[in-house]
């Protein structure tokens, strides 16, 4: 069984080839990758439907997580360890302004905020920009 097909059973969730090629894609590369970027890539395959509706599934079970990134409009990376519902990807984004890779640092998580009262904190994005281990 593949890392994909691995991934995909332990989020209870059916092998189709379109799940299989697009978790692959994110397997390889190890960083994560914006909906334009995956639309292209699998463009003769699928239709961006089918790209749109992979995504929100890959989310909603815990497989994918959205990253804050410059010039995307929506970008994705694979988390670490989430379950379907519930994610814990609390950790710091890494941008390499030479190369443009956007990396999970999951060891690295994001420090509390203090904030003013009456805030409700929901969701927090922190992105790191400079230059990653092959730039530097
Ligand atoms: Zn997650
Ligand atoms: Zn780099
Ligand atoms: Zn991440």
């Amino acid at each position: 069984m593949s890392r994909a097909e691995h991934l995909l059973k332990d989020h209870e969730l059916r092998s189709t080839p379109v799940r299989l090629d697009m978790l692959s894609y994110f397997l390889e590369e190890n960083r994560s990758l914006g909906v334009s970027q995956l639309n292209t890539i699998l463009a003769d395959k699928y239709d961006r439907a089918t790209v749109y509706r992979t995504l929100k599934s890959f989310t909603e079970s815990g497989i994918l997580h959205r990253v804050m990134d410059l010039q995307e409009e929506n970008s994705y990376a694979l988390c670490d360890s989430c379950k379907e519902g519930s994610h814990e990807d609390e950790h710091v984004h890494f941008l390499c302004t030479n190369c443009g890779k956007n990396q999970c640092l999951h060891d690295v998580s994001i420090p509390a905020v203090g904030l003013p009262s009456g805030y409700r904190l929901k969701d927090a994005n922190m992105l790191l920009e400079g230059l990653c281990p092959d730039c530097s």
